[in-house]
């Protein structure tokens, strides 16, 4: 039984993912992540998607469905996977249909986080990462216990995203209202649709999943 996590930026997907990976075992699918790699490897698609996504808006269907279909078929069956910003499309999200019947998968639940647009401005634009292990901090939210060190594992390197500024944000949260949004509409159509509340803290949020995953 798969999972996908729908939500605007900064609603908390990745974090909510992460914890999915180290309490449940699951593997995180994040299409964002997946195409920073491509962009820091320096591959001819990494270059083509690089100007897009600084500017917030998103990258094509076809690269992006690509991208999830090699990985789907690498991992073996037993998998469970947590689709974190994909799909965010109506199109990746009948293409994501498909390849799952395909390969004898199913989609359990998706997880809408909702979050006001004002706490997602607020969210993102104080929002770094650690370069060791991915954990993510916040300036104000979140700082790390001792400031400048990573307190999961002691790194002292941290990098903020390119996209994480006011300018890209706005085109990011249209582009979600636009093109993301109308698929929970086609979420609850298909009765797969549960919703939390992302404004909540990110241990309530967490408890909230593992209780509707236990329903699932
Ligand atoms: P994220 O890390 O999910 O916020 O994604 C960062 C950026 O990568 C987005 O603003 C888009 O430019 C691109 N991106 C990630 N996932 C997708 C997707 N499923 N479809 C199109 N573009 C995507």
């Amino acid at each position: 039984m798969n999972i996908i996590l729908l939500g605007p930026p900064g609603a908390g997907k990745g974090t909510q993912a992460r914890k999915l990976v180290d309490e449940h075992g699951m593997v995180q699918l994040s299409t964002g992540d997946m195409l920073r790699d491509a962009r820091n490897s320096g591959t001819k698609m990494g270059r083509v998607v690089a100007d897009v996504m600084d500017r917030g808006a998103l990258v094509t269907d076809e690269i992006v469905i690509g991208l999830i279909a090699e990985r789907l078929e690498r991992e073996p069956e037993s998998v469970v996977f947590i689709f974190d910003g994909f799909p965010r499309t109506l199109a990746q999200a009948d293409a994501l249909g498909d390849l799952l019947d395909r390969m004898g998968r199913t989609l359990g639940v998706v997880i809408e986080i909702a979050v006001d647009d004002e706490a997602l401005v607020a969210r993102i634009s104080g929002r770094f990462t650690c370069e060791g292990c991915g954990e993510v901090y916040h300036d104000t939210i979140k700082p790390p216990v001792k400031d400048g060190i990573c307190e999961e594992c002691g790194s002292t390197e941290f990098s903020r995203r390119a996209d994480d500024n006011e300018e890209s944000l706005r085109v990011r949260l249209l582009a979600y209202y636009k093109q993301t949004s109308p698929l929970i509409g086609y979420y609850h159509a298909k009765h797969l649709l549960k919703s939390v509340d992302g404004m909540a803290d990110m241990d309530t949020v967490s408890a909230e999943i593992s209780r509707i995953l236990a329903e699932a």
